[in-house]
């Protein structure tokens, strides 16, 4: 049996590889997509963000809706391809580029999910989107038509109020600037909490999960997880072993290469802006030494 299973998620991931689009359009310059990552699971494309959404006899969970007009878009597609109401959407945190346009499901009668720091910050920062209905604090399990949805809070991280979500019937976790695949964290790292983030990336190693769909990127494997925390660990023991030679950041933009990391992207451009962010939070603790 269990042979088969890891058949079965091989053919998976060979036929993700291989790019099996369910739907496509090119509206302007924005590039939209639908692809089925397992099941009932499909990934949703708009431009650079993905969100991903589960199909249960009883309605669709969506999850990020990016922004109003891609919003719009996915709702539309599901109602002519799958003909189902969407019943959830799930934020992944508060951050606008990623939740933008949460009202075009809400109006519809959807129920809004979100950790409970996700929504003080929604209310706090004026987001232009729907503001949750339901939240929680460390974990939840949204059942709809026979189907699950495991939505978990693993600690501060990229913010403070960023959540995994674990499909495991389709043995995917959907996770948004938190881990990506092999491509550095994005720019200056703001908002984010660096070893608490490393410490909740290694907790994912305790989900049971085949396929990671990140935010943005390309999808990976479970292996990605412990590499991202890796280079996050890297970086931050660079920059704190530099500060302690008493270097400077520009010194540091120059010494600090992260050549284990070289293939991965965004590796030129975004480095010296990842140690930046690094250094930041390295000086404010070592101020209270
Ligand atoms: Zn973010």
């Amino acid at each position: 049996m269990q042979f088969f299973q890891r058949l079965s998620t091989l053919v998976l991931i060979l036929s993700l590889a291989l790019g099996v689009s369910v739907a496509q359009a090119q509206s302007g310059d924005t590039k939209r997509a639908i692809t089925q990552i397992s099941g009932d699971l499909y990934r949703f494309q708009n431009n650079f963000h993905y969100s991903v959404f589960l199909i249960t006899p009883e309605g669709a969970i969506v999850t990020d809706p990016i922004n109003a007009e891609a919003a719009t878009w996915l709702k539309d597609e599901i109602k002519k391809r799958f003909n189902k109401p969407i019943r959830y959407v799930v934020y992944s945190h508060d951050h606008r580029d990623h939740i933008a346009g949460g009202e075009v499901f809400a109006e519809t009668g959807a129920t809004v999910v979100a950790h409970e720091n996700a929504k003080r910050a929604i209310i706090g920062e004026g987001r232009p989107t729907a503001v949750p209905d339901l939240t929680f604090t460390d974990r939840m399990t949204l059942e709809l038509g026979g189907k699950t949805v495991e939505l978990i809070y693993l600690g501060k991280s990229h913010s403070d109020n960023l959540i995994v979500m674990n499909f495991p019937e389709e043995r995917t976790l959907f996770t948004v600037d938190f881990i990506s695949v092999k491509r550095l964290p994005f720019k200056g790292l703001s908002d984010a909490y660096i070893p608490e983030w490393i410490s909740a990336i290694r907790k994912v190693d305790a989900i049971d999960f085949d396929i990671l769909a990140p935010g943005h990127g390309p999808m990976g494997k479970k292996q990605d997880a412990a590499d991202h925390a890796q280079y996050i660990q890297d970086l931050y023991d660079a920059v704190l072993a530099a500060a302690r030679e008493g270097k400077s950041l520009d010194e540091m933009k120059t010494s600090i290469k992260m050549e284990a990391y070289k293939d991965w992207s965004q590796h030129e451009a975004w480095l010296p802006l990842n140690i930046e962010g690094v250094y930041r939070q390295v000086s404010l603790h070592r101020r209270g030494n």
